[in-house]
């Protein structure tokens, strides 16, 4: 079979430890012997990140932005250990914030779903997607420790000197604390766009959920907006898409969710979508089967894994020892990155391969053949455990079948 050519790059962005492993097996195995693979490359590895005083993140990004579709290899984020094991000039920054910063972007995860892994819920069917607004609240927050018999006060002061007040609180008989946040209107306006595109891109209901009825200015706001760019923006593509909007309390969204079967999209605030997305990707099994993209608002995609660079396994692996790391995660944002190129440039083969490729993925598990995370969790007869290339190439094997 001639390979599949691509006219347009994806904008491939490698990483760190055992990821970095996984990401050339994949390549080498997977892909490059059916594509013409045509990437733009940026090393973000931590010793190349720390070489260009981490510019090449930023170029990644805006080269992201250019092309419009990305990949993403799972990155270090450096702490005080990092600064010696890489003697790093800096502590560099997040890659995924400094990206998600220059695309203005949502990040949206879901879990894969293979039958003979049961989620803790078992009756969750469908994926449940979850958006999380990534800017404020109380992550921008601003805080004190009060002492007894102080008054504690809202102040604002507008553009023309004028101040507005309003009483948190009188402290009597007691210490305490107290909390400032803030959002802006604008991000939360992004933030809805984002969430309404993807749940078009994906042909998926989207349920938001705020505690409006107690925060009656800041979470309403957030419903309001939501609502009014609903209404305005999106209400007849979701008619004609067959999907909807649902709006409803936090506690109610909770448990609906946990009675629901899955297969929508849930958008949070920024602390619900940092608690909620740790509950959901728990129950459903494996950190290695959750993925994540980051969209903008203006349409531009970046696919990843949502866990990290799996450090405990990549020192067994300079050890010599033998992995049995899942690449599931990490496949899937090849192949997200690769329908989506397809999808934009009309170039069907593309798009189909990524489809056989996940569906060889998949079947390879449903066959029992997996790796050690998702060999204690499934509950298939025949299971049998691989180590880290050979479930690659058990998964070439039933490509080869599909092509
Ligand atoms: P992690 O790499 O996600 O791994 C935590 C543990 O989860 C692993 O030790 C492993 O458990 C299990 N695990 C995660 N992915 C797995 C996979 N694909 N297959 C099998 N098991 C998997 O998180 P971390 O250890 O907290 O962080 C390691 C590094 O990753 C840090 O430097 C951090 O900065 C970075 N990180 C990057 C990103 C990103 O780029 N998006 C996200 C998170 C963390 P067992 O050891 O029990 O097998
Ligand atoms: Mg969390």
């Amino acid at each position: 079979m001639a390979k599949i050519k691509m006219t347009t790059p994806i904008v491939e962005m490698d990483g760190d430890e055992m990821t970095r492993i996984i990401w050339k097996m994949i390549k080498d195995i997977l892909i490059c012997p059916y594509v013409e693979l045509n990437t733009d490359y940026y090393d973000l590895g931590l010793v190349h990140r720390n070489e260009t005083n981490d510019q090449v993140t930023i170029d990644s990004a805006n080269a992201t932005k250019k092309y419009g579709v990305a990949v993403k290899c799972a990155t270090i984020t450096p702490n005080a250990q990092r600064m010696t094991e890489y003697n790093l000039k800096e502590m560099w920054k997040s890659p995924n914030g400094t990206i998600r910063a220059i695309l203005d972007g949502t990040v949206f995860r879901a879990p894969i779903i293979v039958k003979g892994i049961t989620p803790l819920l078992p009756g969750w069917k469908k994926p449940i997607t979850i958006a999380r607004h990534a800017y404020g609240d109380v992550y921008k927050n601003s805080e004190m420790k009060v002492s007894d018999g102080s008054t504690a006060e809202l102040v604002v002061t507008d553009n023309d000197g004028n101040e507005t007040r309003q009483l948190i609180h009188k402290f009597e008989g007691s210490d305490g604390i107290i909390q400032g946040l803030h959002n802006i209107n604008g991000s939360i306006a992004s933030f809805a766009r984002a969430c309404f595109n993807f749940a078009l891109d994906t042909k998926q209901d989207i349920w938001f959920a705020t505690k409006d009825t107690i925060s009656k200015k800041y979470d309403h706001t957030f419903k309001d907006i939501f609502q009014e760019i609903f209404d305005n923006e999106y209400k007849a593509k979701f008619d004609e898409a067959g999907i909807t909007y649902f709006y409803t309390l936090i506690d109610d969204a909770v448990a609906r969710v946990v009675r629901s079967e899955g297969g929508y999209i849930w958008a949070c605030k920024n602390y619900d979508g940092d608690v909620m997305s740790d509950m959901v990707a728990t129950a459903f099994g494996s950190l290695g089967m959750m993925t994540s993209v980051l969209v903008s608002p203006d349409g531009v995609y970046e696919y990843e894994a949502a866990h990290g660079t799996v450090t405990r396994h990549y020192y067994k692996h300079l050890k010599g020892e033998e992995t049995s790391t899942n690449s599931v995660a990490t496949l899937f944002a090849w192949t997200g990155a690769l329908r989506k190129r397809g999808e934009l440039d009309g170039n069907k083969e593309l798009s189909d391969f990524a489809d056989k490729l996940e569906k060889a993925t998949i079947d390879t598990i449903e066959d029992g053949v997996m790796t050690g995370d998702l060999y204690i969790l499934s509950n298939l007869e025949n299971k049998r455990k691989v180590n880290t290339e050979e479930f690659l190439i058990e998964i070439n094997n039933r490509l080869k079948e599909m092509l």
